[in-house]
């Protein structure tokens, strides 16, 4: 889950990470009163999520109020990648001396938490990565023994020789790796982390990824999701309870299991096609779920077949085959409907599909093949 830039810096305020003061605001006018309070200049920032809004011109300087206000009237209402911008943050502004980059992910190989810093700050740390990947140093942090001392005047010493910005890093460095393993975060960034012409350093800017799996314990936080920015299918998904991620291909999957989701995946991939999303519907296959699923599918136009691949256990098979059946009358879809039923109930099933324009295979292997050959017609 993406989360705005104003609940980031709310987020690394508790962990006292030095934030700015800012204000939200929704009317272009209520920037001037904030702006006042704040004192000038202020930075006027689109809350989207999306990065890379300063060179969209989401992000603008003002040195009054007056310009504050006319900055956020150009702000609000504008496009930033798809996005509508609907709020704007009126931050206090910094003067920039010096810009770094700090951030935090998972690493999957080490399957540590990992910190990463450069003195390239500012700008997209892929590009970083891509052009001068020794600008970043990549620290490993043990979650048992958290954020060492050696580590944090190891990073320190990376980005600056001056002593009195390194002394300032160092809590910063700890209270970003804290924020992040405290909210579940898969992703928290600064960037720019800056040093004002006084020498004293600042986060500028927040970005924050929250682990799904995790909400369940952060109440407080779920109530940050913003789903302007989110594909309208993996919402609806999330929402049916089925776990849906959408891909490029052309044959949609509805599977029971997110192992028989992946295998699906994989041999629809070995046969030279491409799944046009992984859908696992869960352990029980209901009718409301499988229908839910049909629609999440077919808003997808690339999707030219349907591919059902069901394992009955606890599931009937029967039970699908008519909520399928059912799904068919009632959804407007012309994709053929390739249908795998295997396990409980498995001969009741093949009578209903008997007689009806949906397709049953024989086996997953069958099904694949029938489902490609049939999305390329
Ligand atoms: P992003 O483009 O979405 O990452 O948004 P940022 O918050 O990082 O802002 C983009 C750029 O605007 C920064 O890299 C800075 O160059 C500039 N900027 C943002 N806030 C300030 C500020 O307080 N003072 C100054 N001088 N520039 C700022
Ligand atoms: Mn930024």
């Amino acid at each position: 889950m993406k989360i705005h830039e104003v609940d980031a810096r709310g987020i690394f305020s508790r962990f006292s990470l030095p934030v700015p003061p800012s204000r939200l605001i929704t009317e272009a006018e209520q920037a001037r009163a904030a702006a006042g309070e704040l004192g000038c200049p202020v930075v006027v920032k689109a809350q989207v999520l999306v990065g890379g809004r300063g060179k969209a011109g989401g992000v603008k300087l003002a040195s009054t109020p007056a310009e504050a206000v006319e900055k956020a009237r150009s702000i609000l209402g504008m496009d930033i990648k798809g996005l509508t911008v609907e709020k704007v943050l009126i931050a206090k502004a910094v003067d920039i001396a010096e810009e770094f980059y700090a951030g935090m992910v998972i690493d999957r190989i080490s399957r540590k938490p990992l910190m990463m810093i450069s003195p390239a700050g500012g700008i997209d740390i892929e590009e970083v990565a891509r052009s001068t990947p020794e600008k970043i140093l990549k620290v490993k942090i043990d979650p048992a023994t958290g954020l060492l001392p050696f580590q944090v005047r190891r990073m320190a010493s990376f980005l600056t020789g001056d002593k009195e910005i390194a002394r300032q890093l160092g809590p910063v460095f700890t209270a970003l790796y804290q924020a992040f393993m405290e909210v579940d975060a898969s992703l928290a960034e600064i960037n720019p982390l800056v040093v004002d012409p006084q020498g004293r350093v600042w986060a500028i800017d927040a970005k924050i990824n929250i682990d799904d799996n995790s909400l369940f314990r952060h109440r407080d936080l779920a109530g940050m999701r913003d789903e302007s920015a989110e594909d309208p299918g993996e919402v609806e998904a999330r929402n049916s309870d089925l776990s849906f991620v959408k891909l490029d291909g052309n044959i949609g999957c509805i599977v029971n299991g997110a192992g028989l989701a992946m295998a699906t995946m994989d041999m629809i991939k070995h046969y030279g096609a491409e799944p046009a999303n992984f859908l696992d519907i869960g352990g029980s296959s209901n009718p409301e779920k499988v229908l839910a699923a049909m629609k999440i599918i077919l808003r997808d136009k690339n999707v030219k077949a349907i591919l059902i691949n069901i394992f009955g256990g606890i599931t009937r098979c029967d039970d699908v085959a008519k909520g399928l059946i059912e799904a068919r009358k009632n959804l407007k879809m012309d994709v053929p409907l390739i249908v795998r039923l295997t396990g409980t109930n498995e001969e009741e099933a093949k009578k209903i599909i008997r007689g009806t324009d949906l397709v049953s295979a024989e086996s997953m292997d069958d099904g694949v093949k029938k489902a490609i050959e049939m999305a390329g017609r």
